[in-house]
């Protein structure tokens, strides 16, 4: 199997075939070449180097009701907000002083013409506040190519909108089949999002009931397909209130689900050697060194979280979500680790993709 396996490990360009066949060492012990191999190609190409989001959740308002989110439109359980302007600017002047470099605000989807003006209005606000300085990231769900180019214009650089799953069967028993569901739709947002400009991020969810390596394949040779700049998969975890918590006994068990989520990064980062990849906050709701392992891993970017403590136990997308870690204590946990005594933090750096600046 060794020498099969470096020959993969050393061909230019991966085959679907071959990614297949390297996810399927999650219970090898030949998955640590794998590893080696990934952190070897990551140094290479683009440093051991660590760039910073801090993150804002920014409502759990939401018009979609995709069958495994805990804020999902249908939960009369959670209690709806959405901040102020004034809140959002705190915590981008946070991020602004402490030397994080972007932002990224997140948020249930909506559309109305409202909610439009006031990211609209924030993102004006915060390069204003920055002079330029900070970098912003949207993650704010499909949305129409006009309120792209719109919030593009406000100054927003980069956007993440996961595709969730390429297999368009396994979309639909993870989403309702409906017009505001819609795979196609998803795929166009990102055809869109490339039009308009953006440095362009998408992913999946990894361990979903019903999921197999094939499925995971598909996904990561999907992103390439993409030609994607930055990637945020992470593992799924299951939420008591929706409808997707029925198929919890079809799970892998959590330390399997950390292992595969892990894998899989490295195999991404072999397959699409200059991307971003960020480290899901859901890594560490399976271990408490989830996103340290990440990195490890191939991962490259992490997303402490700034909301206003507040309102975070109102954005559990998913049980056991690590709410209470603060944005300054995590990086600092991070700088101290053993485990990445060889990475460095970088502060004040936008960190874009490598990849998008060859791109464009
Ligand atoms: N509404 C926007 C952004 C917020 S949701 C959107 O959907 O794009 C951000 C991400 O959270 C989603 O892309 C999804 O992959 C992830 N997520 C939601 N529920 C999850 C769960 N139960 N486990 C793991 N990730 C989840
Ligand atoms: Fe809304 Fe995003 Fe959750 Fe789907 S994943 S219900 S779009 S917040």
């Amino acid at each position: 199997m060794q020498n099969n396996l470096n020959d993969i490990l050393n061909k230019p360009q991966l085959s679907k075939e071959d990614v297949v066949t390297l996810i399927s060492l999650r219970k090898s012990d030949d998955k640590a070449l794998v590893f080696e191999k990934a952190a070897e190609i990551r140094k290479e190409t683009i440093g051991n180097k660590i760039y910073l989001r801090g993150l804002v959740e920014y409502s759990n308002i939401c018009r979609k009701n995709c069958f495994y989110c805990g804020i999902r439109a249908s939960n009369t359980n959670v209690d709806r907000y959405e901040l102020n302007e004034e809140e959002v600017l705190m915590c981008a002047q946070h991020a602004y002083d402490h030397g994080y470099g972007s932002f990224v605000l997140q948020s249930g989807e909506r559309i109305s013409k409202n909610f439009v003006k006031k990211i609209g209005d924030i993102l004006k606000a915060i390069k204003k506040l920055s002079d330029g300085k900070l970098g912003i990231t949207l993650s704010c769900g499909e949305q129409t190519k006009e309120t792209y180019q719109y919030w593009y214009n406000c100054g927003a650089h980069r956007y993440l909108l996961r595709f969730e799953s390429s297999d368009s069967d396994l979309y639909y028993t993870i989403h309702p089949q409906d017009k505001l569901h819609q795979f196609g739709n998803r795929m166009l947002a990102l055809k869109h999002l490339k039009e308009v400009g953006y440095q362009v991020g998408s992913g999946m969810m990894i361990g979903l009931p019903g999921q197999n390596f094939i499925n995971l394949a598909d996904d990561l040779m999907l992103l390439q397909k993409l030609d994607i700049d930055m990637v945020g998969m992470g593992p799924y975890i299951e939420h008591a209130e929706t409808p997707l918590y029925q198929f919890k006994k079809n799970l892998i068990p959590k330390s399997d689900r950390l292992e595969l989520a892990l894998l899989t990064i490295a195999v991404l980062r072999i397959l699409m050697k200059d991307i971003n990849i960020a480290t899901a906050t859901a890594l560490d709701s399976l271990s408490s060194d989830g996103r340290e392992k990440a990195i490890k891993a191939g991962a490259n970017i992490l997303m402490p979280n700034l909301t206003p403590v507040s309102y975070r136990e109102n954005y559990f997308l998913y049980d056991n979500k690590p709410y209470l870690t603060e944005a300054d204590e995590l990086i600092e946990k991070l700088n101290n680790s053993p485990e990445l005594a060889d990475f460095d933090i970088c502060l004040n750096d936008w960190g874009d993709s490598k990849h998008f600046q060859k791109r464009v």
